[in-house]
């Protein structure tokens, strides 16, 4: 039997353990069934799919990244506006306590040449298979096909369920209903309507972790798209002129680009395509060659060759790169060496659009963190508490969500064994 290691306090149920209903088998409420089951508490899972932990599944299927190594002064800085929220949390649960909580598991981990932490086998099917079999071992019972629509008059939990609508009683209740990307694993977003009918504020979930949509012409994409796009540097300027730029990877796609180096941008290109109907990026082509170079590499005579073949010879850019530039310049642009030049270190591409929520990776928006006291209990609804990417936080690929959502299952969890111990 696999021994626990999440970080332990002493039980808080003495001779009164109390009915949690978990709703949710995400990470966030895997999480906290877990240190709430230890803890002695009556356990039930609810979740509206024939299994729990789906989108921990298809997290695993690229190579589960579960969290990241770099400090925790950085680490918190990802998650943006909400890092103040995040970092006493992260200081309970963060990514030390993902890999110790892993390791507890029997799976070693290991930081990648990027720092990102995988499980040594980079599989998730096992880990989560070691995990359910230990919260059996602790008592939690699971009720899949139990889809939560809200409560009853009464207030009750209301499930709709194959046999007919079901109200469950229950002591305190956790809601870890995940964001509404990739629906089909069952995070559907339904959630919103009735908790807002309770005057929830719940900021609208948008795509996170995304593709972009890009007005390619019919040609462009008929031969590119599914062309990687590899070790480029992409730069944003935001609305107050400053630049964050990054290298790496994405791909070109049908209706744009997408990938992990577009991510992290995803915030800053949605905000911008909110405020202006478009946003746009830069692309360095060539980031191991400077701009002077580049000119003098295409000053030279290129005599009857085209400048496809001037691209290429001089400059190795060939394929999607030199697709990019014609896509993107002018025929000016593209006959004026200068300007070429500049593109080259610079290409302007217009954003149109983001790719649909349903596609996203995550989502940002969710339950105002406004909503929620410092124990991630609703302030307007005692007794119900929220974690996981249902909260309005984002942060980009990299570990940082699945740690977000351990930490903030793990934070509720424990706000919900000292809010029942306070109660009489
Ligand atoms: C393709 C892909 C790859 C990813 N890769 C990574 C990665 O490498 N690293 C990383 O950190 N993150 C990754 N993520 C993100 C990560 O998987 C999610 O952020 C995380 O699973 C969210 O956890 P959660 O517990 O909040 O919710 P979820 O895992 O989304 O679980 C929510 C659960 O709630 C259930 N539910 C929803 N509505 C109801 C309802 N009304 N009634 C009952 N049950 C309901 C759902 O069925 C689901 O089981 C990836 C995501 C995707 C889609």
């Amino acid at each position: 039997m696999s021994t626990s290691s999440l970080p332990l306090h002493a039980s808080t149920t003495g001779s009164n353990p109390r009915r949690i209903a978990i709703i949710g088998g995400g990470p966030a409420g895997l999480i906290a069934a877990e240190y709430l089951s230890q803890q002695g508490h009556t356990v039930t899972l609810f979740d509206a799919m024939p299994s729990v932990g789906r989108k921990f599944l298809q997290a695993g299927k690229g190579g589960m990244n579960v969290t990241h190594s770099e400090p925790l002064a950085d680490f918190v800085q990802r998650y943006g506006e909400a890092a103040p929220f995040m970092m006493p949390l992260l200081t309970q649960f963060g990514p030390e306590a993902v890999r110790a909580w892993a390791q507890g598991l029997g799976f070693d981990t290991f930081v990648g040449s990027s720092g990102r932490v995988f499980p040594s086998d980079m599989k998730a099917a096992p880990l989560l298979r070691a995990w359910l079999q230990r919260l059996r071992e602790q008592g939690v019972t699971f009720q899949v096909r139990h889809r939560w629509q809200g409560w009853s008059t009464d207030n009750r939990l209301s499930f709709m369920t194959p046999m007919g609508e079901q109200l469950v009683e229950s002591d305190a209740c956790l809601l870890a209903l995940g964001g509404a990307s990739w629906p089909r694993l069952g995070t559907t977003g339904a959630w919103v309507a009735p908790l807002a009918t309770r005057g929830i504020r719940i900021n609208p979930l948008k795509p996170s972790n995304c593709g972009f949509e890009m007005a390619w012409s019919d040609h462009f994409r008929s031969r590119f798209a599914g062309t990687p796009l590899k070790s480029v540097v992409l730069t944003h300027v935001n609305g107050a002129d400053e630049a964050c730029s990054r290298q790496g990877e994405c791909v070109v796609t049908e209706h744009g680009m997408e990938g992990s180096l577009l991510y992290p941008f995803t915030p800053a290109l949605r905000d911008e395509l909110e405020r202006n109907g478009q946003a746009r990026f830069y692309l360095d082509l060539l980031p191991g060659r400077d701009l002077d170079r580049v000119k003098r590499e295409l000053s030279q005579p290129r005599g009857s060759k085209s400048m496809a073949n001037h691209l290429r010879s001089r400059l190795g850019l060939e394929g999607v790169k030199a697709g990019l530039l014609r896509e993107c310049l002018t025929a000016a642009e593209f006959s004026d060496n200068q300007r070429l030049a500049t593109a080259i270190k610079a290409l302007p591409v217009a954003v149109v659009a983001t790719r649909p929520i349903e596609e996203a990776i995550s989502s940002a928006g969710g339950v105002a963190l406004a909503e929620l006291d410092t124990q991630l209990m609703l302030t307007q609804l005692p007794g119900v508490f929220c974690a996981g990417e249902m909260l309005d936080w984002e942060a980009p690929t990299g570990g940082y969500l699945l740690t977000g959502c351990f930490s903030t299952g793990y934070q509720a969890a424990r706000g919900i064994a000292a809010w029942l111990q306070s109660r009489p």
